[in-house]
């Protein structure tokens, strides 16, 4: 019997050496990673550069303490806001405990403004995290169900709806922040329409409601820009990322402008491993990566190519409702469940996701190469048709035992 918690249904298979978007598994198969490790690997498995950067951090020093000053957090704090125009951070392990200090951010401003009990607006089919605070946030049931009581003070609106948020302004005076991801991950790969910043920016600073995004999963580069909310001009309140900034090293932040930016006093917050210089050397050492070999501009290019690609070889498939995405981060629609084919992928040598049941999700490295892309479109494309065509066949009679 296996002694880890069940809390993942595992596939069959374990890896033990990995190269740019190549990972081997215990038996020598060699898999081409279109998940990225649920988009962490940005860089790649054993970017030299990177490992490199640990290798020597790791025989130099791995954790003080925040009781004392870390210079790499000084320097990584000064990186995360130049490219993000945001004015102070936070640092902690994961994506839910940056959402956590999100929502500790929000209500911390909502009681200084005199607000008892304040809530914050979030979106049908998000996704925040699994801590208790975090899971409460989320707009899944399935996150939910069993750890009841959830945590009060969300107000739950439909994604990409500006006049389901302006209702909630007009009927809630308890409310002081809307917590928002613009391209829900877990939730399906759902894009925002452009003009949906814009409007939350406009309601958000009519009623002195702080701004904050999620870009655990969309920030790092994964769109295209730094951050997915640089594709409009709208300038947020608090940012949170996680997922590719360590390249699996865990790091998380919580950054935060403006009026968010000093709101946290000592003892307000705190994490005894957040910011340490193992993490902060991973990030540096990642976004250097993702600026110095252009990888921004090159998720944009696969990006469109492999949506273009999938848009050629399923036109007229009945069965695929939508391909849609923003550079690497890339979800297509089937109309009915698809989970089957993550393991139809694993035994041709591909490693994808399914998510929202009939999503399939593709998070490759940023630094997926033309050729790769191509061999991504030659491996999926024929298992989508025959599953499209299976689902289509009348079902054999199921075999009595
Ligand atoms: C993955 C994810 C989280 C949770 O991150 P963890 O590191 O697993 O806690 C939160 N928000 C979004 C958008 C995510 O994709």
């Amino acid at each position: 019997m296996s002694h880890v918690m069940t809390t993942y249904a595992r596939l069959p298979v374990a890896f033990e050496r990995g190269e740019g978007a190549w990972l081997w598994d215990t038996n020598g198969k060699r898999y081409l990673d279109a998940l990225a490790g649920i988009a962490v690997c940005g860089v790649g498995h054993s970017h030299p550069k990177l490992t490199a950067v640990l290798r020597e951090q790791i025989g130099r020093l791995i954790h003080t303490s925040n009781l004392y000053g870390i210079t790499l957090q000084e320097e990584l704090g000064d990186r995360l806001a130049a490219i993000s125009g945001m004015d102070t951070v936070f640092f902690c392990n994961s994506g839910c405990e940056a959402n956590e200090a999100a929502i500790k951010l929000a209500r911390y401003y909502g009681h200084q403004k005199g607000i008892e009990a304040p809530a914050i607006v979030v979106m049908e089919k998000a996704f925040h995290g699994r801590t208790i605070a975090t899971l409460s946030a989320t707009g899944s049931r399935k996150v939910q169900a069993g750890f009841e009581p959830l945590v009060a003070g969300f107000v739950r609106v439909p994604f990409d709806d500006l006049a389901a948020v302006k209702r909630v302004a007009e009927n809630n005076r308890s409310v002081v922040a809307v917590l928002v991801e613009l391209i829900q991950g877990e939730g399906g790969i759902n894009v925002c329409h452009s003009g949906y910043l814009n409007g939350l920016r406009e309601i958000c600073d009519a009623h002195q409601w702080l701004l904050m995004l999620d870009e655990v999963q969309s920030g790092t580069g994964r769109t295209g820009a730094w951050f997915a909310f640089q594709h409009s001009g709208v300038k947020p309140d608090v940012v949170t990322l996680a997922k590719g900034l360590g390249n699996g090293v865990p790091i998380g932040v919580c950054l935060a402008a403006a009026q968010a930016a000093k709101l946290f006093k000592p003892g307000s917050h705190g994490s005894t491993f957040g910011g340490n210089p193992l993490a902060c050397a991973a990030a540096l050492a990642t976004l250097g990566i993702i600026e110095d070999e252009g990888l921004m501009k090159n998720a944009v290019e696969i990006g469109d190519f492999i949506r273009a690609g999938f848009g050629t070889r399923l036109a007229g498939q009945p069965g695929v409702r939508e391909i849609r995405g923003m550079g690497l981060m890339i979800g297509i629609e089937l109309v009915q469940p698809c989970g089957d084919l993550v393991q139809q992928a694993l035994d041709a040598g591909l490693l994808i996701n399914v998510t929202a049941d009939n999503v399939i999700r593709l998070l490759p490295p940023l630094n997926f190469t033309r050729e790769q892309a191509e061999q991504l479109l030659d491996m999926l494309t024929p298992l989508v048709l025959d599953f499209l065509s299976q689902q289509a066949a009348p079902q054999p009679a199921a075999q009595s035992a």
